[in-house]
């Protein structure tokens, strides 16, 4: 295979692409602006980074309904450390912020859009394990959360996933806290929805007892619910949040990752998380970049 490489320099205004004209076996060059920023970049012809870094967009699945994740307000712009880590990728790439567009990604559609190419990455709370290895590949992890429980404030029956049994739980279809209850806890009475706000209400009203995913997203629910939740208990799960990508495309996934390191290094990783899910979570463990 071919190594040359393509420029890709970002600069200010109007994008520009120069293509000199190729003829015989000569390799056609090509450089291009994309907005956002002021690096030179060079990225390895074919490669996704120059598509999209030569697009000067990326389409990137995100939740829409995650306190400190992925959270869309009523301006529209979504907000969280998953949009932050969305954001560092395509600043990498030269593109700006308001080039990116923000695709809804719910916990079972995540694989689906990676596969069918409607999103290029999806930074929406996703675990990353074997299963999911299979159709789509993981650049990470950059948080490592853990499964958890959500009660009302005035439930003190319920305090670990032992006392599950006969009780209405509530997560989301296609994602790892459901399988979880599934695989390990036959005795509760599983319920499913697409987003986890759709377990909100009927906590509220007793329809359910119990709301069930990863710790963080469960301490936004709690953080905006006004004393009404509280967490019961401990996580008894690890879940690293991987980048999600397309199967095949392992340099990537490399780049990504090489992405993370340089922003766990250089300590805008750290920023990410404190302007977002640290406000309300504290000082977060640093997570080791897996190149598996
Ligand atoms: N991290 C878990 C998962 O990827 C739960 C959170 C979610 O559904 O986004 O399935």
């Amino acid at each position: 295979m071919r190594t040359s490489l393509k420029l890709a320099v970002t600069g200010i205004a109007a994008a520009l692409v120069l293509t000199a004209c190729s003829s015989g076996d000569a390799e056609p060059e090509e450089s291009s602006t994309a907005g956002g920023g002021d690096e030179m970049m060079e990225f390895a012809e074919g490669s996704t980074m120059a598509a999209l870094s030569e697009a000067g967009t990326i389409t990137i699945g995100t939740k829409f309904d995650q306190p400190l994740f992925g959270l869309v307000g009523p301006d529209g712009v979504p907000e969280g450390f998953d949009v932050e880590i969305g954001k560092l990728i395509a600043s990498k790439l030269g593109i700006a912020e308001g080039d990116i567009e923000w695709i809804e990604t719910v916990s079972a559609n995540r694989e689906p859009f990676i596969e069918g190419g409607q999103v290029d990455i999806v930074v929406a709370t996703y675990t990353i394990n074997d299963a999911r290895k299979e159709i789509v590949s993981f650049a990470g992890p950059y948080y490592v959360a853990g499964q958890a429980l959500m009660v009302l404030s005035d439930n003190d029956d319920i305090t670990s996933p032992d006392d599950l049994a006969g009780k209405n739980v509530c997560s989301v279809e296609g994602s790892t806290p459901a399988q979880y209850i599934t695989d390990n806890y036959p005795d509760a009475t599983l319920v499913t929805f697409a987003a986890y706000t759709d377990c909100l209400e009927p906590l509220r009203n007793g329809q359910v007892d119990v709301v069930t995913t990863d710790n963080v997203i469960l301490a936004g629910y709690v953080a905006d619910s006004d004393g009404e939740f509280k967490i019961a208990g401990e996580q008894f799960t690890e879940e690293p949040y991987g980048i999600g990508l397309a199967l095949e495309d392992d340099e990537f996934r490399s780049w990504i990752n090489d992405v993370l390191e340089e922003a766990i290094d250089d300590g805008s990783w750290l920023d990410a998380w404190n302007a977002t899910a640290g406000e309300v979570l504290g000082d977060p463990v640093v997570p080791t970049i897996d190149r598996y």
